[in-house]
């Protein structure tokens, strides 16, 4: 059996794909497979108004939002954020933690102006408090990323801000309840929690959408893609099927309430082991920010030990444990914990860390 550790694309519940095994040929008695049907169909209509829907109930997002399904991912997202937001002031804030946050910024700054709201982080491994942040008070938005996938941040209390506040979840979407209200934009691909890669979901509140750049193209374009119902082309419309299912899999097991309670139990697991491995184990992050999602570390020693990292990673493949390597950026490991994994699997692999703690210490 293998578990699969990686951070993203990443591990979709087994029923959901046994589902989709099933109906693969013949979708919902259509007789053809959902990859087959065309997208203006009532059939598949009915797959995209149930997705949307059954998103709305999990979070409760309130009726002045507008949720829209894209394609270009967590990248696309970068430069449709600024593009369709920036206009209002020409200028934004943004909260760099991470290289995600870091990559929109930049991406960002070819459309208006950027305001860095921290000085630049020695490492990504804090979120300093809201109290040292230089907002821009003529900032048409407050940016940051939620959890940072690459370094395992993960933030520990939502901004109170004046500009609307977007926010990147790709990686942490559906896991924890949130008040969308809160929030101006939310947006998160899907390839992590959620579903295949191929489709992005985007929450926005309905007063900010019309005010983007005129060189927005159509296909990253709020406004438009919400008059078509995001059938302005084309959609995703496998990943927006097997998306479908995963809200269904989230609802029959408890609600983001769910998700945000198994996650806090398996990320638990494995940061009790690192601190109780007298320096064997060691995470960077600040305990406050460390990521339910994401769990980053390093063996050996706090800037790792390059062999003994191989040699663990050898053995979690050896046992079916795989891509727990630390991102190429960072080395290490890297244990990714998404609401797919069980508690079982997370406990298979807290018992190969005290086995290599044992065995290496
Ligand atoms: N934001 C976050 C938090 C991510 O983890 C990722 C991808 N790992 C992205 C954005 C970029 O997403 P994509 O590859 O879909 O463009």
């Amino acid at each position: 059996m293998v578990i699969n550790f990686a951070a993203g694309p990443a591990k979709l519940p087994e029923e959901v794909l046994k589902e989709v095994q099933t109906n693969l040929l013949n979708c919902n008695g259509s007789g053809i497979s959902v990859m087959e049907m065309s997208h203006r169909s009532s059939n598949y209509a009915k797959i995209q108004e149930t997705a949307i829907a059954d998103l709305r109930e999990l979070l409760n997002i309130p009726q002045n939002y507008k949720v829209l399904l894209m394609q270009g991912g967590g990248t696309g997202q970068f430069a449709a954020s600024a593009l369709n937001l920036i206009g209002s002031t020409g200028t934004a804030d943004y909260v760099i933690t991470g290289s995600w946050s870091a990559k929109a910024a930049k991406e960002a700054a070819q459309y208006g102006k950027v305001n860095a709201v921290l000085p630049k982080l020695a490492s990504y491994t804090t979120v300093p408090r809201q109290s040292t942040w230089k907002l821009d008070p003529n900032a048409a938005y407050v940016y940051y990323c939620d959890n940072e996938t690459v370094e395992g941040v993960e933030f520990d209390f939502v901004p109170e801000v004046k500009a609307p506040l977007v926010v990147d979840m790709s990686s942490n979407f559906l896991s924890r309840p949130i008040d969308v209200s809160k929030f101006g934009m939310i947006y998160a691909g899907a390839q992590k929690n959620i579903g295949p890669a191929g489709v992005t979901v985007i929450i926005v509140r309905e007063d900010l959408i019309g005010k983007h750049l005129k060189v927005t193209p159509s296909i990253l374009n709020f406004e438009l893609m919400d008059k078509n119902n995001s059938l302005l082309n084309t959609p995703p419309t496998f990943g927006i099927y097997v998306m479908g299912l995963v809200f269904k899999w989230i609802k029959a097991n408890g609600g983001v309430a769910g998700m945000s309670q198994r996650s806090k139990a398996k990320s638990q697991i494995i940061y009790n082991i690192i601190d109780q491995s007298n320096g064997f184990y060691y995470c960077p992050v600040e305990r406050q920010v460390r990521s339910r999602m994401n769990v980053p570390f390093r063996i050996g020693s706090s800037t790792g030990n390059e062999q003994l990292e191989k040699e663990f990673l050898a053995k979690a493949e050896a046992e079916g444990m795989i891509q727990l390597k630390g991102h190429r950026s960072v080395g290490g490991i890297r244990a990714s914990l998404y609401n797919a994994i069980t508690l079982e699997e997370t406990q298979k692999l807290a018992k190969l860390m005290l086995e290599f703690y044992e065995n290496n210490k």
